[in-house]
């Protein structure tokens, strides 16, 4: 299940700092209620045959938020916490993720309850086709899409691609973050943690700072987290600690990414990487750095660990990672929080363009995907820092995850009021 954080489930704790930015703009009351619930939800069965001959029957999600500026869009996440709340949390982010950044899709999001690591590729395939099928009524090119997240990857949307081809015709549009060879649009991969690294180094840029300056610590080494780190290498921070679900590493003088990789081949967790000190658990968070991005689960930083952070600069690679109430305690100590509805929108972004890429049949190369990521990202970045500055004046500073919410808000709002829903 969904863990509670400090007193409120996921959905709570972003439905709490909607409230908070709606309150800055002029919303009517019923357009308030319509956002701050979700459009529909469903809920399937998906029965999983194991391979030693027993049965098992998990439960699948796919909550649509808000359709107002196009098609549904979201990941799929397979995870014992992806319960309804956490995904109906997840959805939400979508909508205003993909506003911020003008993409022309609403929010969505979908889950299944399971250990995806418990699962053998054959079970994974049966169970991916299966949740895929039963969702599929609600899914389409121009209704909703799916994408990888936690748990899945560019398999995943491969398998869910060839279903939906089986059912209704092959169309590569039905899903993003899908491989390559399979109409996957190049440079997706890295897109997310990409992205992350383009807005930390606008925000470094207007602090006046230096990325030589910087020593960062990425907690969580997957998809997003790893390819984070490598950019931030590659832009010169100095990374000098990660972890994973299986401990954390630390190397003051920087840690050497490729020995990490190698390493993480090899034993399955970055935890042990010769030539670097072993971190305990939760360590990572506190440790002295000039900026921390919280790559993995939600709700890791809250009242209890929010004193100890010591960076200050915080990079949400990771949906909902701060809690509202450790949150108001970094914005009252004035560390910039660049918020997931920004820094993490690199992902879908890049499945903007894969999308765009397939409707056309056509590629695009590598340096065309990554300076498209980098314009958007910017732009979006600059959207924001600038709404915040010009209320900063008038009364205290609202910080860059309260114009995020606010800037969505208002752009899925006018959507709707244009559609004529209210
Ligand atoms: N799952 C990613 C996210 O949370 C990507 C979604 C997408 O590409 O549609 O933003």
């Amino acid at each position: 299940m969904a863990e509670v954080q400090d007193g409120m489930t996921p959905f709570e704790a972003v439905t709490h700092f909607f409230h908070q930015a709606a309150d800055e703009t002029g919303i009517s009351d019923t357009t308030r209620d319509i956002l701050s619930g979700t459009y529909r939800e469903i809920r399937v069965q998906v029965p999983i045959a194991r391979a030693d001959g027993s049965k098992e029957v998990v439960y699948g999600y796919r909550v649509q938020h808000n359709g107002a500026r196009g098609p549904y869009k979201g990941g799929v996440r397979y995870h014992p916490h992806a319960d309804i709340d956490e995904v109906r949390a997840l959805a939400s982010l979508m909508t205003w993720k993909t506003a911020i950044l003008d993409l022309p899709f609403g929010g969505a999001k979908g889950g299944v309850q399971v250990d995806p690591g418990g699962l053998n590729r054959p079970e994974l395939q049966a169970l991916t086709r299966r949740y895929m099928s039963q969702v599929s009524y609600i899914m389409g090119t121009h209704r909703d899409i799916m994408a990888p997240d936690m748990g899945t990857g560019a398999q995943t949307m491969a398998w869910m691609m060839d279903a939906w081809g089986q059912k209704y015709g092959h169309d590569p549009a039905i899903v993003t973050g899908k491989p390559v060879e399979l109409g996957g649009s190049v440079g997706r991969d890295a897109a997310t943690g990409r992205g992350c690294i383009v807005v930390l180094d606008e925000a470094v840029k207007d602090a006046g700072r230096h990325p030589e300056d910087l020593t960062v610590a990425v907690q969580g080494y997957g998809n997003v987290g790893s390819w984070a780190a490598r950019c931030a290498v590659e832009q010169g921070y100095r990374v000098v600690a990660v972890s994973d679900v299986g401990g954390g590493i630390r190397d003051p003088r920087g840690l050497d990414l490729d020995a990490v990789d190698a390493h993480l081949e090899e034993a399955g967790t970055v935890a042990g990487c010769p030539d670097t000190e072993a971190l305990e658990g939760g360590e990572l968070l506190t440790l002295d750095v000039d900026v921390l991005i919280p790559a993995a689960l939600g709700g890791v930083i809250t009242k209890d660990n929010v004193d100890d952070v010591r960076a200050d600069l915080i990079v949400e690679a990771a949906n909902h990672p701060v809690t509202p109430a450790a949150d108001e305690v970094l914005h009252d100590r004035g560390v910039t929080v660049l918020p997931d509805v920004l820094a993490n929108a690199g992902g879908v972004t890049v499945s903007y363009f894969e999308w765009t890429q397939n409707i056309q049949m056509f590629h695009w190369d590598l340096d065309r995907v990554n300076g498209e990521l980098r314009k958007r990202m910017r732009r979006a970045y600059e959207t924001l820092r600038d709404y915040a500055a010009a209320r900063d004046g008038e009364e205290a500073r609202i910080g860059l995850r309260r114009a995020a919410f606010a800037v969505g808000v208002e752009r899925v709002a006018r959507a709707a009021d244009l559609r004529g829903y209210l």
